[in-house]
């Protein structure tokens, strides 16, 4: 099947010739020995990005999260986290299977919640409740449709965690779209949590690897955690050398990706049976609800060489990234027309 436009999701990106070409020049040594100067150097930018004390590479966003949760939680104890968030759905049971935590899940319109419904949320001490202990945001929300959550609303909703003593965590995935979207920094949204990381796979445009960052006395534990799930590497700054390009010379361009994004949005909202308002497209994420079977009407674009992601019966996503021009959005508007015109709804 050849695919000619693939917005099923941003992870999809290749790495450019450029990208490809500063990889392979990359100087390498022991990462596990901390003797990689190329991981050592995507670390200290990551941590400076962040304003933290220091970032730990990691194979991926998932590990990330993963160890993120080991080293705020004991087993028993509790995170608060909007009902869409990723280790919920995406990370195969990880937060029981290796953290032993408890997701306490919470609504909220677009992926995020506000400080009434973390106070809420929060335990009182009781010997039957387990104990509140992690708040976690996630800057985009994914399944919120890419939205930007202000920094007003996550200064409100950490200021209440950590008036109770919970720790915070931020599950930036896609932390430099909401970055480029709002013109506020990384720093900025990253203050007020405790541990914070980025993936270099998804708009980044990066082969492998995400880069968590926080206190030194974090990083020494999610390091030890690392090594324990055999994520520690050898000569990994061949793979961290695309993190270091990309923070070089793909950020600025997420803007191209959102304005992708907005163009395809518009499209699809004037195709009959698709309900969307474009207006609420704010980074490089559309999700569209379709009166057709959207199973369906995903295999009918492939078909026509257009990718999508069916997430729910009449749902479906498509994600914009820089493998996907403006071209390829009107080639994929086309498609749509001809595919949503034609079938039942
Ligand atoms: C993709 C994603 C992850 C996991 O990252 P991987 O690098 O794919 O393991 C975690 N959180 C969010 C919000 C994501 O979109």
């Amino acid at each position: 099947m050849r695919i000619d436009v693939d917005l099923y999701s941003d992870t999809v990106t290749r790495p450019t010739a450029d990208m490809r070409r500063f990889m392979s020049e990359a100087e390498v040594g022991d990462e596990q020995k901390m003797e990689d100067p190329t991981v050592n150097l995507l670390c200290e930018m990551v941590a400076e990005l962040l304003g933290k004390e220091a970032a730990v590479f990691l194979p991926s966003g998932t590990m990330c999260n993963e160890i993120a949760l080991r080293v705020h939680a004991r087993p028993g104890e509790e995170v608060i986290a909007h009902a869409t968030a990723h280790p919920i759905h995406f990370e195969t049971g990880g937060p029981g299977a290796l953290a032993g935590v408890n997701m306490r899940s919470i609504d909220g319109p677009r992926g995020q919640f506000d400080a009434a419904a973390v106070e809420a949320a929060v335990r009182p001490p009781h010997r039957h409740f387990p104990r509140s202990r992690l708040l976690w945001v996630e800057q985009t929300s994914n399944l919120g449709g890419g939205s930007v959550w202000p920094l007003a609303r996550i200064n409100e909703v950490t200021a209440v965690a950590r008036g109770h003593g919970l720790s915070t965590h931020l599950d930036g995935a896609r932390l430099m779209n909401a970055v480029v979207a709002s013109g506020i920094s990384a720093r900025e949204y990253a203050a007020p949590f405790d541990s914070a990381w980025i993936d270099f796979t998804k708009g980044l445009g990066a082969p492998v690897g995400a880069a968590m960052a926080g206190s030194r006395a974090f990083i020494d534990e999610a390091w030890r955690c690392k090594q324990q799930m055999g994520g520690a590497m050898r000569q990994a700054g061949i793979i961290a050398a695309g993190g270091v390009y990309a923070l070089r010379h793909h950020v600025k361009r997420l803007a191209d990706d959102h304005a992708n994004a907005r163009r395809l949005a518009e499209g699809l909202a004037r195709l009959p049976g698709v309900r969307l308002d474009p207006a609420t497209v704010e980074t490089n994420i559309v999700f569209f609800v379709t009166s057709a079977n959207a199973a369906e009407a995903v295999e009918h674009m492939l078909a026509h060489g257009v990718r999508m992601g069916a997430l729910g019966p009449h749902t479906i996503r498509a994600v914009t990234h820089l493998d996907v021009d403006a071209a390829g959005i009107g080639r994929a508007l086309g498609v749509a027309r001809e595919v949503f015109t034609g079938l039942p709804g």
